[in-house]
């Protein structure tokens, strides 16, 4: 069983308007031993009416408060996710199945967007602007958007909710927040440690359930201002064709289909290394993990041979066992889309160079994976994998990758390795991507813009330009001066 320095971090309710609440119904097991960890409510419509009434009832208070109030507040928060970094790390394992050290390094994640927005919530200045009117002022002042929700995956359980909420609750917004049915815990661990912290009742709510009821009534209700969604694409279409009723903002962060090009000029060490960081984090199961690698000819079979070489190494198993890099994915469904995206790619002629199958571990555990004479007629190259199947293309110019790179309607996170510093900023300004890695596979930080464009999403998170979302921009003329 799940051992917790701090056992009542672990919780089978939802919290609304500061009171943890309803019965546990879902069990949420463990993928690598399907030990149910908890079970957590089913709520509907009716409960998540009424967890956006007690945002809307909490809004107008922790908007007056100074910034510096939330700001301490928010730092608290901060300050008790790190104190309890392991516990969180662990529930998070146990739930969704990435190695500790990863679950580790997402809690700290998670945190530095709760830290830099409280930091961030002093400095959210407005202008003034040289009137064109005689005896008057235009003074412009930002103000919270009001309720907020969020509907966030499985694949980060901390960091898409902190990443969503920290903004907003900096700015004075309210929230009322959906994790995925997979991962519950660590949201409701979060919201514990956002009690302890001091954020009032009704400012962060958590409701597990019933996900289109719940959508429902977050995407319906009038008091809702903002919905903010981390998820694939069809979701996000969804929630926005249904927001578009109350014409309420949405941010949307969905499907990638990022490539990963390796050119003749690069240090094959190096692109070896950030393949590997690129495509196996979290099992190949996030949104900016390289769908597609694209060698160009000259250094093709090199750098096959050495990446196959590491991924073979991979040690798989349960996340929580020292040395372990591989966990299990997230359910059966995401294993029946590897083996699909597999068995496609090999009766269109591709090789396996290592892996290919389920692990002999059983359950959803799958072999680190790679494949190569990977051609743009198969599966994988239209659809996002989200598991550890690395699919290798050889391509022979800049021009024929950059074309290659771009022919996908999602537009999240690219990456290139290459020397050569015109071809660096050739590349990086044609990809049609919200975000480039040039000889980096590591784009996660809180004080970068996180977003894409295409049918990768609408709006950015972290950094100054997350706040945009949770701020209404007010102009005041005042006259007869
Ligand atoms: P995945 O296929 O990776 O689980 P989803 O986009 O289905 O990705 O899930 C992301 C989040 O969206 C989860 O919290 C899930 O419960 C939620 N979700 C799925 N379908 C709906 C829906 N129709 N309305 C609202 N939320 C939904």
């Amino acid at each position: 069983m799940l051992k917790l320095n701090d056992p009542s971090l672990l919780k089978s309710q939802c919290y609304v308007d500061g009171a943890w609440i309803g019965e546990g119904v879902d069990a949420v097991d463990n993928p690598a031993t399907g030990v149910v960890l908890a079970k957590v409510p089913r709520f509907g419509a009716a409960e998540t009416t009424a967890a956006v009434e007690a945002a809307s009832r909490a809004f107008k208070p922790w908007a007056k408060k100074s910034a510096k109030e939330r700001s301490v507040i928010l730092r608290k928060w901060f300050d008790l996710i790190m104190a309890n970094q392991e516990d969180l790390a662990q529930i998070m394992t146990a739930e969704q199945g990435k190695p500790i050290t990863e679950a580790r390094g997402e809690v700290a994640y998670a945190a530095s967007f709760v830290e830099f927005y409280a930091e961030e919530a002093k400095r959210i200045y407005g202008e003034t602007i040289p009137s064109p009117f005689p005896n008057s002022r235009i003074i412009i002042q930002k103000q919270p958007v009001g309720v907020c929700a969020a509907i966030t995956p499985w694949n980060f359980p901390a960091a898409m909710i902190t990443r969503k909420c920290s903004p907003g609750l900096a700015a004075g917004c309210t929230f009322v927040v959906k994790p995925a049915p997979d991962t519950p815990l660590t949201a409701l661990a979060l919201a514990e440690l956002a009690e302890r912290a001091g954020i009032p009742a009704g400012v962060l709510n958590i409701v597990t359930g019933d996900a289109k009821a719940i959508g429902g009534v977050m995407t319906s209700h009038p008091a809702v201002r903002f919905i903010g969604f981390t998820g694939s694409t069809p979701v996000g279409k969804l929630l926005m064709q249904q927001a578009a009723s109350t014409v309420k903002k949405v941010g949307l962060e969905l499907g990638g289909n990022a490539p990963f090009i390796v050119f003749d000029d690069a240090d094959i060490d190096a692109a070896v290394q950030g393949a590997i960081a690129a495509k196996y984090r979290n099992m190949g199961q996030t949104c900016v993990c390289t769908n597609r690698l694209f060698v160009q000819d000259g250094v093709h079979d090199e750098f096959v041979a050495k990446f196959a070489g590491e991924v073979a190494k991979m040690k798989v198993g349960n996340g929580v066992e020292v040395g372990v890099v591989q966990g299990p994915l997230i359910n059966e469904r995401a294993v029946e889309k590897v083996e699909r995206h597999v068995a496609d790619a090999v009766a269109h002629g591709a090789k396996v160079v290592v892996g290919g199958k389920r692990h002999a571990l059983g359950r959803t555990f799958y072999e680190p994976t790679v494949l190569s004479g990977v051609t743009t007629k198969m599966l994988v190259t239209n659809e996002e994998t989200f598991g550890p199947v690395a699919p290798v293309y050889r391509f022979k110019t800049e021009d024929e990758v950059v074309a290659m790179a771009n022919d996908t309607p999602f537009g999240l996170a690219a990456y290139f390795y290459s020397k050569d510093l015109g071809r660096a900023f050739r590349v990086a300004e044609e990809l049609e991507y919200g975000m480039v890695g040039i000889n980096s596979a590591m784009l996660g930080t809180e004080v970068a813009p996180f977003g894409g464009v295409k049918e990768s999403g609408l709006g950015r998170e972290g950094s100054l330009h997350g706040m945009d979302e949770f701020v209404e921009i007010k102009y005041m003329l005042m006259g007869g001066l």
